[in-house]
C-alpha cells in the first residue's frame, strides 16, 4: 500500500515541499496531497508596495494549481482539525484525509480581532493594515487623499511575519510624502512594543539612525491595550496615548486556529518543533515548517526557502528510519526598502545577528549588508520573478541554506547568541 504524505498549506513552504518531494519520492509508493483553503497564491512581499502604486493586485497573485506538480493532489478546502491519534485531517466541509506523514505549513495571519477596538468603526476608514490584499488596497485609496496630519505606523506584538515590513512601510511613506511635497504637513510616528526601533544592536543602530535622520518620532515599549475609535488614539497598558489621523497597524499575528483545536499549538497557535529538524516533539510523523512553526528566527519567505532545503533531506532520511543528519541554523535574509529607490539587506541566523559586509559573494556582493544601495532595491524587485519562476517550483537557487560568515564584518557584532526578531523566546 502506498504511503501517504499530506501537506497542509500550499503557500511558500508547502508549494516548495511538494515540488521537491515529488521528484524524490517514487510513485506509486508515495501519494502526496496538499491542502489549501483557496486556489489563489499571493505574493505577500508585494503588499508592501501596493499602497504606493508600485504594483497592482493582478501582479501579486497566480493560481495555486499552476505550481502544484503532476502527481500531487491539490485539495481546496478549509482545514478544520487534525486528529494525530487517528492520523486524519478533517476539512470543514466534512471530507477527511488519512496520512502517514503530515507537514503543517499553514503560516501565520494578521488577527485584528485580537485587539479591542481595532475592528471598530474606524477600521478601513482611518485604521488600515497592509498584511492582506484587501488591507493594502484600502490603504492605497486612503493614502491617495491623505495630505496632512499624524500618520502612525504601529506593530501590535511580535513575532510578526517579515518583521522589517513596518519599518519599510515607514521609509517608503516618508519618501512618498516628500516626493509629493507633503512631508512638512505630515507628522510620522513609529510605534513599537520593542525597546528600540529594532531588536538587535547592529541592525537597530542602523535602522534607528535612518528613522532619526528622516524625522520619524519613535514611541517604544508600547503595548497596545485598545484603540479608542472616537478619539482616534492607541492606548497602551501603561495608559500612554498615541493619537492618529491615519493608523497603519500590523495586527497581532497568529498561527491557524485549527492548530489550537487539534492540540498541536502554543498560545499563538504556532507548532512547537525541533528548531534544527522541524519535527514535532509530540508526534514522530508530524513536521511544521515556515511561519507555522515556533522557530526562534524571523518569520519570512527566505526562512521558508532555506528550511525546505534542509527539511527535504531530513524527511527522506526519517521515512527510511535513519537519523536526520541535516540541521537548520535559523538562516534568514530580508531586504529592507529604505525609500528613494534604495534598500538594505540583512542576513543572520540563530546565533549571529545581522552584520555589515556583502552578500552573497564575500567581496563582490553585489548586495550590500546593512547598507542602503540601489542594487539591494533592484534585488528586492527582482525577487518577485525569482519567487514565481524558481522558488515555488522548487528549482535550484544558488544561495546556500546555511548562513556563511564570508564577506561579513564580525568585528561589528557583540558576542553571544541572539534570537532575532522574536520578543520572547521559548
Ligand atoms: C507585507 C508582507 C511583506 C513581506 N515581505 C517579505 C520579504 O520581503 N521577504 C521575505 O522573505 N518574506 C516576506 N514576507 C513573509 C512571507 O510572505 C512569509 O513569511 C511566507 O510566505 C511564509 O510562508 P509559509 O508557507 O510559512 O506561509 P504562507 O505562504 O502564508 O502559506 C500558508 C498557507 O496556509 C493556508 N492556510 C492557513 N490556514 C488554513 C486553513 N485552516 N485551511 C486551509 N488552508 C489554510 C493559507 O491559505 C496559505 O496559503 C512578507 C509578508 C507580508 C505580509
Amino acid at each position: 500500500m502506498a504511503r501517504r504524505l499530506v501537506v497542509l498549506g500550499a503557500g511558500t513552504a508547502g508549494t516548495m515541499i511538494v515540488n521537491k518531494l515529488r521528484r524524490r519520492l517514487p510513485q506509486p509508493e508515495w501519494e502526496i496531497t496538499v491542502v489549501d483553503r483557496d486556489d489563489v497564491h499571493p505574493y505577500q512581499p508585494g503588499y508592501l508596495f501596493l499602497p504606493f502604486g508600485t504594483y497592482d493586485a493582478e501582479q501579486l497573485s497566480r493560481p495555486r494549481h499552476d505550481f502544484v506538480p503532476e502527481g500531487v493532489d491539490l485539495l481546496v478546502g478549509e482545514i478544520d482539525r487534525v486528529d494525530p491519534t487517528e492520523q486524519t485531517v478533517l476539512l470543514a466541509d466534512g471530507r477527511s484525509l488519512d496520512y502517514d506523514y503530515l507537514v503543517i505549513a499553514t503560516g501565520t495571519s494578521p488577527r485584528p480581532d485580537q485587539t479591542p477596538g481595532m475592528l471598530g468603526e474606524q477600521w478601513r476608514r482611518t485604521i488600515f493594515d497592509f498584511y492582506t490584499l484587501e488591507g493594502a488596497q484600502a490603504l492605497a485609496t486612503a493614502l491617495s487623499t491623505f495630505d496632512h496630519g499624524r500618520l502612525v505606523v504601529h506593530i501590535t506584538e511580535l513575532p510578526i511575519k517579515c518583521p522589517v515590513a513596518p519599518l519599510e512601510f515607514t521609509f517608503l511613506a516618508e519618501a512618498w510624502l516628500r516626493e509629493r511635497g507633503l512631508r512638512d504637513r505630515v507628522e510620522l510616528v513609529f510605534v513599537t512594543p520593542l525597546p528600540g526601533a529594532f531588536t538587535k544592536p547592529v541592525a537597530s543602530a542602523h535602522l534607528g539612525g535612518l528613522l532619526t535622520e528622516r524625522k520619524v518620532a519613535v514611541e517604544t515599549d508600547f503595548m497596545v491595550e485598545h484603540i479608542d475609535n472616537e478619539r482616534r488614539c492607541l492606548v497602551s497598558y501603561d495608559e500612554r496615548e498615541v493619537p492618529f489621523d491615519l493608523l497603519v497597524t500590523v495586527p497581532l499575528n497568529m498561527g491557524a486556529d485549527f492548530v489550537a483545536r487539534s492540540g498541536l499549538g502554543d498560545e499563538l497557535n504556532y507548532v512547537p518543533v525541533d528548531k534544527h529538524t522541524f519535527l514535532s516533539g509530540a508526534h514522530d510523523n508530524i513536521f511544521a515548517i515556515g511561519d507555522a512553526a515556533d522557530l526562534p528566527t524571523s518569520k519570512a519567505g527566505s526562512v521558508a526557502h532555506f528550511s525546505v532545503e534542509i527539511f527535504v533531506e531530513n524527511f527522506l532520511e526519517h521515512v527510511e528510519g535513519r537519523p536526520m543528519s541535516h540541521s537548520f541554523d535559523g538562516h534568514a535574509n530580508c531586504f529592507i526598502e529604505s525609500g528613494d529607490g534604495k534598500a538594505m539587506l540583512i542576513d543572520f541566523n540563530y546565533d549571529t545577528e545581522p552584520l555589515t559586509g556583502s552578500y552573497p559573494l564575500p567581496y563582490a556582493g553585489p548586495l550590500g549588508l546593512l547598507k542602503e544601495t540601489r542594487a539591494n532595491h533592484l534585488g528586492k524587485l527582482a525577487f518577485r520573478w525569482v519567487y514565481w519562476n524558481l522558488l515555488l517550483p522548487g528549482r535550484p537557487i544558488p544561495l546556500p541554506a546555511h548562513m556563511s560568515m564570508a564577506g561579513k564584518h564580525p568585528a561589528d557584532a557583540p558576542t553571544g547568541s541572539i534570537e532575532p526578531f522574536t520578543k520572547e523566546q521559548p
